[in-house]
């Protein structure tokens, strides 16, 4: 606990709206048994700066240090000052100086600090001082970590990934289902073009991949092999590998997901002739032929004249489509009858035939429909290859492959839905297509045509991982159709919900084989960095180098399983008592269990509900609204709001003096304590600003804002029985971007305060 905290101003982002000496004084006043060093410097960040605080730290003076200046955003690693020196950061140039809102009569004008500006200031440099008095140096947990990795597939991304991993030095394990390397890469007859200058495709490379991963001695490839089960944490694995009849356990620190597609089942291809027209067939069965060298029609070996290439499925699949989502219905209610959890594998409802395409895939359908336009002038002389795409997708560099397409006078390219696909005898085939670029409808008739070959991820058929963890063997998936892993996509692509588990390639999404290669030297980075956190016992993000963990009071503990069960990222176990049993490098430091937790028994060393609470009571509350204002609290999502705040601020927004900003780690971590307390002050309101939930989720923990959000109901409850209006707490989602319109929501949300009046505990 800091029981020597030094108060440093930094007075070239305070002076002229601040009187930094009142603030000076006011520390001294209310803390001097806890703050022997209150000290003012004219530029804090600079050398001279640091080396005025190392100094009071190295005289013993001090071991705790609150910085009054910028936002802990800003220079953050300048004002570390070691692992025994715990170090807050007091935000009040952003959320005093640049965003203070005259609410009328105080305008800050040179020299003059209004009152109600002073206030706001004195009261975040209280709630600096008291957060550091209620933190203790967090001690990591660090761990003897197994420096090697587990690549679980040898296709394109799995090869990619372990050639990345061992060419920093680091061990690979690499597990391959089948009895040789390759993946679907080996099947193909040429990749759309990822090198210069990008207009033809070519050979994909996968021999050289091979014969390079099958030579480097720091990779140990198993084929033939699956894993059986894998138990522990990251940093330390237990992988059960079987191969034959035989299972072995290795010890691993961190796992790559490269275990890549299947071909979708195609019963949902019907209406489109496919299993009943013999020369309709899959763009997969058509790469097949290329690649064991002739095209030929199934019907009777003859080179087709005519191939006609599908991008989309057209309305013909409107029917299907009903179809679909009377399954999706039914797939639904029978998950929720078996209450089957989100890491439950969707095994049952993906093998039916009833959805229609995957997420993600109108990319790769459009290139490799313009790849094998091109196979067949090769393979038939004379042949021509018609592209027909309601979308045609060609983002970045494969916007060059496209235009050489478009240039080749064996390729035609066309705009059009399909309606009608009919046998024209003789093995060719009628399609009848509309709002094509030629006019209304036409007819073509074709010696062949290839549809694009729907894509799912393996591990919506297998939990592939077989994870011994209380929340299931395998990772939860985007949404109950699609078997993507789940994630943050918009900030961790490779990182899957369980930590230490890295996907890449296109169990991760549809992709090419370029993008593949990069998604592989990504999760490959991610894995490593994965085992020098846990060696260090710190988190590996969202909250990079965080070395505080949740620890769990279990006298208390009544076994309620709500942190076990709502952990995101399924970091703890549970004892046959049904305690939770924490594995530390598991853990992401969200706070989801300290906010779920009714006994308030989890806590963290330098984040814990006493230290929120006490944050919190340190706010002066007005006792009466007429005369000093009303009092608001924004707990603000640290990942989001905050900066959004930030950058808010610093672009000249403004926004009302009467809040008081308490960054939280994730809104699950809200222990709905705080707004109780803050609400039985006298509080006059209290916004939760956190980000987005639902389907398109941003929240950086998953579930974090969502459960926040559950948990509001319980707040509205106690709210009743204190009698305040449940109008007085609101959530609000904001995203990081947003930063133009968070003034106004919290300008908004004050207006609605004010017009309800004082909170009836004002003044008890
Ligand atoms: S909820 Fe978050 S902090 Fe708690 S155990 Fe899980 S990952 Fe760790
Ligand atoms: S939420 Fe709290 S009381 Fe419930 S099981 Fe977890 S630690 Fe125990």
């Amino acid at each position: 606990m800091a029981d020597k905290i030094g108060v440093y101003f930094d007075e070239s982002t305070l002076s002229g709206a601040l009187e930094i000496q009142k603030l000076c004084e006011g520390v001294q006043k209310k803390w001097s048994d806890l703050c022997p060093v209150v000290k003012v410097h004219p530029r804090l960040a600079s050398a001279e700066g640091r080396a005025m605080i190392q100094a009071d730290i190295d005289a013993g003076t001090i071991n705790a240090v609150c910085i009054c200046g910028s936002s802990p955003r800003v220079d953050w690693d300048f004002y570390q000052f070691g692992k025994d020196v715990l170090v807050d950061r007091v935000n009040l140039r952003e959320f005093c100086v640049l965003s203070y809102k005259d609410p009328g009569g105080q305008p800050m004008v040179s020299g003059q600090t209004p009152e109600l500006l002073h206030k706001m200031a004195n009261d975040y440099v209280n709630m600096g001082v008291i957060k550091l008095q209620k933190a203790n140096l967090p001690d990591g947990g660090a761990i003897d970590v197994v420096k090697r990795v587990l690549v679980i597939g040898g296709g394109w991304a799995g090869l990619s990934a372990a050639l990345d991993v061992a060419s920093v030095g680091y061990d690979v394990t690499l597990v391959e289902k089948k009895d040789v390397l390759g993946g679907a890469a080996a099947g193909m007859y040429k990749t759309i073009p990822f090198k210069y200058p990008y207009d033809a495709a070519h050979a994909t490379g996968v021999e050289k991949k091979i014969a390079e991963v099958q030579s480097c001695e720091k990779i140990e490839v198993l084929l033939g092999s699956e894993v059986a089960s894998i138990a522990g944490a990251p940093g330390n694995y237990e992988v059960a590998i079987k191969t034959g009849g035989e299972e072995k356990v290795l010890g691993i620190g961190s796992v790559i997901l490269a275990t890549g597609w299947l071909p979708q089942d195609t019963s949902f291809l019907k209406p489109l002739g496919y299993g009943k027209l013999k020369n309709v067939i899959t763009s997969r069965e058509f790469e097949e032929m290329a690649k064991a060298g002739a095209i030929v029609r199934k019907s009777d070996g003859t080179k087709p004249a005519k191939v006609m290439f599908l991008l989309g499925y057209g309305s013909k699949m409107d029917q299907f489509e009903v179809k679909e989502q009377q399954a999706r219905a039914a797939a639904l209610a029978a998950a929720e009858e078996k209450k089957e959890t989100d890491d439950t594998p969707k095994t049952n409802f993906i093998k039916q035939d009833t959805y229609k395409h995957l997420a993600y895939s109108s990319e790769l359908t459009s290139l490799t429909a313009l790849k094998q336009a091109n196979y067949v002038r090769e393979f038939v002389p004379g042949g021509v290859a018609m592209v027909v795409y309601e979308h045609m997708m060609v983002p970045g560099l494969n916007e060059l492959y496209y235009k050489a397409a478009q240039n080749d006078a064996s390729v035609m390219m066309t705009k059009g839905v399909i309606e009608e696909v009919r046998d024209g005898g003789d093995g060719d085939i009628v399609v009848v297509l509309r709002d094509t670029l030629l006019g209304s409808k036409v007819e073509i008739e074709v010696n062949m045509l290839v549809l694009p070959t729907g894509m799912v991820p393996t591990t919506a058929i297998d939990p592939i991982l077989k994870l011994k963890y209380r929340q299931g063997p395998a990772m939860p998936d985007l949404e109950l159709f699609s078997g993507y892993a789940d994630s943050n996509y918009i900030c961790f692509p490779y990182e899957t919900r369980r930590t230490g588990i890295y996907a890449a390639g296109t169990v991760r999404q549809p992709m090419t084989l370029a993008a593949a290669e990069v998604d592989a030297a990504g999760a490959a980075l991610k894995a490593i960095q994965c085992l020098e956190s846990a060696n260090r016992g710190m988190a590996v993000h969202p909250r990079s180098g965080d070395l505080s963990f949740p620890k769990f009071n279990l006298v208390r503990c009544t076994q309620c399983k709500r942190c076990t069960e709502e952990c995101p990222f399924g970091a703890l176990d549970e004892d046959e008592k049904g305690n939770p049993m924490p594995n530390t490098s598991r853990c992401r430091r969200c706070g989801t269990c300290m906010g779920a937790c009714p006994e308030r028994v989890i806590s963290f060393d330098n984040y814990n509900v006493d230290q929120i609470g006490s944050m919190i009571k340190a706010v002066e509350v007005p006792d009466d609204m007429a005369v000093g204002g009303p009092r608001m609290l924004i707990l603000a999502c640290e990942n989001d709001a905050y900066p959004a705040l930030d950058m808010a601020a610093l672009r000249g927004k403004k926004w009302s003096p009467y809040v008081r900003i308490v960054p939280v780690r994730c809104l699950g971590s809200v222990n709905t304590i705080w707004i109780a307390d803050a609400m039985s002050k006298g509080t006059d309101g209290c916004l939760l600003l956190g980000c987005k939930y639902g389907e398109d989720y941003q929240c950086h923990f998953v579930k974090g804002s969502e459960l926040c959000n559950r948990r509001m109901a319980n707040v509205g409850e106690t709210l009743g029985k204190l009698g305040i209006e449940t109008e007085r707490v609101r959530q609000l989602q904001v995203a990081i971007d947003e930063y133009d319109k968070v003034p106004q929501m919290i300008d908004e949300f004050v207006e609605e305060i004010i017009k309800l009046g004082p909170n009836p505990f004002k003044g008890y």
